[in-house]
């Protein structure tokens, strides 16, 4: 029997139902072949991938006749490849005779997830998000089959929902079982101390993309890296299996790379979306499904700040609290599926409105679309603290987000929040679970911007230390933070030992982007709705709608918006109202273009 050594490994499962799971693949798991361990039978899942009957469901002779008129038939002779792993694009295949294997070369090596035969179907969740594969499908007999490309799965959503849900449902849950197993994705090297690393994980995790971030400090994975790119000059590493894909990528290379940026298909939408965070996802659901043509732009991808905490309580519907980024996740996928398009990573540093035609938004990434109306759902940020040394360790110690992460570079040691209110209480209930002490350092004597529930779970946890009348006043470290100088009540200032420093203080609108004549208030939160219909800056003859900035035509959603509670709820339903207020906009002026049209 073929013995291999699993490398030291954190595996990012980051689809819904797996997104907290960084499943640390330490040598404890030796067996790493079918035939290693009964255990670890099926490609690690343990049962037969075909007895899970939403990820493969059994299509009878009627559905297949109902699947039929959608597709084009087609034929594939023995070992011939119906698509790859990276292919792009690539398409469904209903199985009608003969039999096919899927088959991941992620590990380094061919193995077979499973093999299914008439009935059944090909296909995931990328066939939505328009990325390529992630494993390969290969005839293992002569093979009939019915093609069905994203287009026409998407008719027989509309047309056959009942059908459209077995195929939905299955591409889902086929994601979450792929995960489950050894399948690894994309393989990132790079040292825990490494920002590019890091950075690179992040949008990798940010945008679904599996993978597994394999720490070089380690020895183990140093040699298994050496063996694909014996001198690496810049990390990290991104490689398939043993195939090295990049050295020291872009973001904007990476995303290429895994199409997560294309050119955007239409000319004109009828509504730009600017940020993915709850507000951007809430308006690209409620767009797509009202028939809006719609691309939403981010500069990391979808979450937000949502994405960055591991769970919130106060969500209505969700009386166990749901994780941020699963929650962003199922609504990213939601606007997948009514047609939504996502550019990523697209960071909006212009908004013009020309004389007449369409609104032009430009990136720094070079990009420039163009739409009928824009929803601006850009968030906020946090604040810096003035220290010296903090720009080098950012990213290396000093975070601005708490998700899996930062949490397993954290593990078993002290570590240090900043800040008052829900954030940073949800970082530092978040923190406790991996860290051996969480101090939440609070300049105030109270938690007057914090939940209740929030503030009195935080009491209770026995990891967590509320230490107010504290502050950071100091960082240490070279490559990466060793410790942070803490003035307590007293005024004495300790070192104090510290692997991150999470700072979730003064929080500022991201929207410094937009030009001047766009109102704001004197924080630069967008003015909308009441508060632009008083100011001169509204020369419109109609009141502004809701949401409406001082740009007709130009919305504002969540955080950024000035006056909105700062919260998830309501960051996805203003995201639903500015919606509204673009259908009002386009009723409107279809009406002035038509009584224009009458006076001439
Ligand atoms: C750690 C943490 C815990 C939290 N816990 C809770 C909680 O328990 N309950 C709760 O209700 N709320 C919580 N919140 C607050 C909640 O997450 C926010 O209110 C909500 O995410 C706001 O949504 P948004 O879409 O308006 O903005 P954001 O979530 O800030 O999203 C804005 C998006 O715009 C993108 N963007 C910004 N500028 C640009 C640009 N120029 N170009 C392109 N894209 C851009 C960003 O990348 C981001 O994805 C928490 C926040 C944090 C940070």
């Amino acid at each position: 029997m073929r013995r291999q050594k699993a490398p030291v490994a954190e595996k990012s499962c980051y689809w819904p139902g797996d997104l907290t799971r960084w499943c640390s693949m330490t040598n404890s798991a030796e067996g790493w072949l079918p035939d290693a361990d009964p255990a670890l039978a099926d490609f690690g899942l343990g049962v037969d991938p075909l007895a899970d009957t939403i990820a493969f469901p059994h299509l009878s002779d009627a559905e297949l006749a109902e699947v039929e008129p959608f597709g084009v038939r087609c034929a594939f002779a023995v070992d011939e490849s119906l698509f790859s792993a990276g292919e792009y694009p690539f398409n469904s295949h209903v199985i009608l005779a003969g039999r096919v294997r899927i088959v991941d070369v992620s590990t380094g090596e061919p193995v077979i997830f499973v093999r299914y035969g008439p009935g059944y179907f090909t296909g995931d969740i990328d066939l939505f998000t328009r990325r390529p594969s992630v494993v390969s499908c290969e005839a293992d007999t002569n093979v009939e089959a019915i093609r069905l490309t994203p287009s026409q799965l998407r008719t027989i959503f509309t047309k056959k929902p009942l059908l459209g849900d077995k195929f939905w449902k299955s591409f889902q849950r086929r994601r979450e079982l792929l995960l489950t197993s050894r399948f690894r994705g994309l393989s990132v090297y790079g040292r825990k101390s490494d920002k590019a690393t890091l950075d690179a994980a992040q949008l990798l995790y940010r945008n679904g993309v599996p993978h597994e971030w394999l720490d070089t400090s380690i020895e183990e994975n140093r040699v298994t890296l050496e063996r694909i790119r014996p001198a690496v000059k810049s990390y990290p590493v991104v490689a398939h299996g043993s195939r090295v894909l990049f050295e020291g990528p872009t973001h904007a290379e990476l995303a290429d790379h895994l199409h997560l940026r294309q050119p955007p298909p239409r000319s004109v939408y009828d509504v730009l979306v600017l940020g993915a965070g709850p507000a951007g996802l809430g308006a690209a659901v409620v767009a797509a499904s009202e028939g809006l043509s719609c691309l939403v732009l981010d500069a990391l991808g979808p979450g937000g700040q949502a994405g960055l905490t591991s769970r919130i309580e106060n969500y209505a519907g969700f009386p166990n609290g749901v994780s941020g980024h699963e929650l962003a996740h199922l609504i990213y996928l939601q606007a997948l599926k009514f047609g939504a398009d996502f550019h990523v990573p697209s960071t909006v540093c212009h908004l013009e409105r020309p004389e007449s035609g369409p609104f032009q938004v430009r990136t720094i990434e070079g990009d420039c679309v163009r739409g009928r109306s824009v929803i601006i759902a850009t968030g906020v940020s946090y604040g810096r603290l003035d220290l010296q040394g903090l720009e080098t360790l950012q990213g290396a110690g000093v975070y601005y987000s708490a998700t899996s992460v930062e949490s397993r570079l954290c593990r078993n040691s002290p570590v240090h929040v900043v800040g008052a209110g829900n954030s940073a209480g949800q970082a530092a209930m978040f923190l406790s679970q991996s860290a051996c002490e969480v101090s939440l350092l609070v300049r105030g004597t109270d938690l007057p911007r914090m939940s209740t529930y929030l503030s009195e779970r935080l009491r209770a946890n026995p990891t967590v230390r509320i230490r107010f009348g504290s502050e950071v006043v100091g960082i240490e470290g070279v490559e990466s933070i060793a410790a942070v100088h803490v003035r307590g009540p007293n005024g004495d200032v300790h070192n104090e030992a510290s692997a991150g420093l999470f700072v979730f203080i003064g929080s500022q609108p991201r929207t410094g982007f937009l030009p001047a004549s766009v109102s704001k208030s004197e924080k630069g939160f967008l003015l909308a709705g009441q508060d632009v219909a008083v100011l001169p800056e509204w020369k419109e003859s109609r009141a502004p709608c809701t949401v409406e900035t001082s740009w007709p035509g130009v919305f504002a959603a969540g955080d950024c918006r000035s006056g909105t509670p700062k919260r998830v709820a309501f960051a996805i339903g203003d995201g639903a109202s500015a919606v509204t207020a673009v259908h009002t906009f386009f009723g409107r002026r279809h009406l002035d273009q038509t009584m224009t049209g009458l006076a001439v």
